[in-house]
């Protein structure tokens, strides 16, 4: 067998694009292994979300260069900056020998058979007619992920949110078709999996087909949770202007379907949501808040926001503030608005000096803290049920699970029995990020 390393950054459909490449290598005698030292085939499957992707790539590919000057490594750059990028990964770095863009990753075999003949660079940036699910061998669906499994429903997108390099970079909107996502479902719960995280950069705009009828994300659920062992149904990343009936419905009725939703509202201001190309109004996101909470009471929410975008007065910022106030979140994620080459933002000649973004940025980030604190405080002296995986925790013994609401919870395991196991556990403190709890049988 021959090493693979791949190192994964950003999002889950990242992780499990890397996944996907893992199993579509392996009849050319590949195996993944955790250290670059020991990989004959090295692939950094990239991101291209945060602030300076591309740098942060040039570094990381100048430290493989190191090790492929004391053996002979196949270098792959997989993912959105490879995308985004293209030719110019091999003008700064002329020792990468594959550059190969998200939708084309079923191609990876003959690329890298076509670079170990020709000793020359090879790229694929292409956007094929046929999707890249359609183009994967059936066996590189459904293999082990452990206990929490992603599963790719939708991919690409065509909102074209004017900070965004999504649709540049993943394409067009595209759902698989409903029968597919049920095996491969079938095929991770056979294979441990616990609990299934639908993935798609536009979940909730999933339209896939099922015996001929236009299936949409509540239906797929409820479809989904049909299977038996499958105990938790998640989905990410939801847009507000996608949220539908059965959607609703099924968070009411189906009790594998977690009361968790992490539903980006970005800014609280209209004039900003309207720059942003988000399609929505503050008073439209509260409304859909409203509404899942009056049909289940305790379905909590997460969000990202940004801040910063071109044009955001003090004013604009306060009403951020106000909905964040309004809704009080779980947790949330928060950055600074960093412009994205070659989106309509970034062109903006009105843009944030950086001081004040950092100011706003701080005061958002106390807040949303606030409020992860107290939401995690309520959750001391009850007992709640947490699946656990392999992640260990600080201390000798220590597990890591989650809880309903993706709250990390640390335990005790001497005997190493929760491992994979949804396990009630009394909560008996709770910190900024995570909580310390009992399981309730050694209560
Ligand atoms: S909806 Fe999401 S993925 Fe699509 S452009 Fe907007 S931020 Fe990007």
């Amino acid at each position: 067998m021959k090493g693979l390393y791949i190192k994964t950054y950003g999002c889950q459909m990242n992780v499990y694009d890397s996944v996907l490449m893992e199993n579509v290598v392996k009849p050319l005698g590949f195996s993944v292994v955790g250290d670059a030292e020991k990989a004959d085939l090295v692939i950094l499957n990239t991101c291209h979300i945060r602030e300076k992707a591309a740098e942060k790539l040039y570094l990381e590919l100048g430290k493989i260069r190191l090790l492929q000057k004391r053996k002979e490594i196949i270098i792959v750059v997989a993912g959105c900056v490879a995308q985004a990028e293209g030719k110019e990964v091999f003008r700064r770095a002329p020792f990468v020998d594959i550059v190969v863009g998200p939708q084309s990753i079923a191609t990876l075999p003959e690329l890298i058979v076509k670079a170990s003949r020709s000793k020359g660079h090879v790229i694929n940036t292409d956007f094929p007619e046929v999707a890249k699910f359609d183009k994967l061998p059936a066996e590189c669906y459904g293999s082990s992920q452990g206990s929490s499994a992603f599963l790719a429903i939708q991919e690409g997108c065509d909102k074209f949110c004017t900070f965004c390099v999504v649709p540049y970079t993943r394409g067009a909107e595209y759902s698989r078709p409903v029968n597919e996502i049920f095996c491969e479902a079938l095929k991770l719960v056979a294979n441990g999996a616990k609990e299934i995280n639908l993935l798609g950069q536009n979940v909730n705009a999933y339209h896939g087909e099922c015996e001929g009828e236009v299936c949409d994300l509540g239906r797929l659920i409820s479809h989904i949770a049909k299977i038996e062992n499958l105990e938790r149904i998640r989905y990410i990343t939801s847009h507000p202007r996608d949220m539908h009936e059965s959607l609703y419905l099924a968070h009411a009725e189906e009790p594998k379907l977690m009361p968790f939703i992490h539903l980006p509202v970005q800014s609280g201001s209209n004039k900003i949501l309207h720059a942003m190309n988000r399609k929505y109004t503050a008073e439209e996101y509260l409304e859909i808040i409203d509404r899942f909470r009056k049909l289940k009471p305790e379905i909590e929410f997460s969000s990202d926001f940004i801040v910063g975008f071109p044009g955001e007065t003090e004013k604009d910022f306060e009403e951020t503030m106000k909905l964040v106030e309004k809704v009080k979140y779980a947790q949330a994620y928060s950055f600074k608005y960093s412009p994205r080459p070659g989106t309509p933002g970034a062109e903006r000649k009105d843009q944030v000096p950086e001081e004040v973004k950092t100011e706003r940025l701080l005061r958002l980030q106390k807040l949303i803290s606030e409020q992860q604190l107290e939401f995690n405080q309520n959750v001391v002296g009850k007992t709640i049920p947490v699946l656990f995986s392999d992640k260990r925790g600080k201390h000798q013994n220590q597990i890591i699970g989650k809880s309903p609401y993706m709250q990390s919870v640390c335990t005790d395991d001497h005997e190493g029995k929760y491992k994979d196991k949804i396990v009630n556990v009394r909560i008996l403190e709770a910190r900024q990020n995570s909580l310390l709890g009992v399981p309730f049988t050694d209560f």
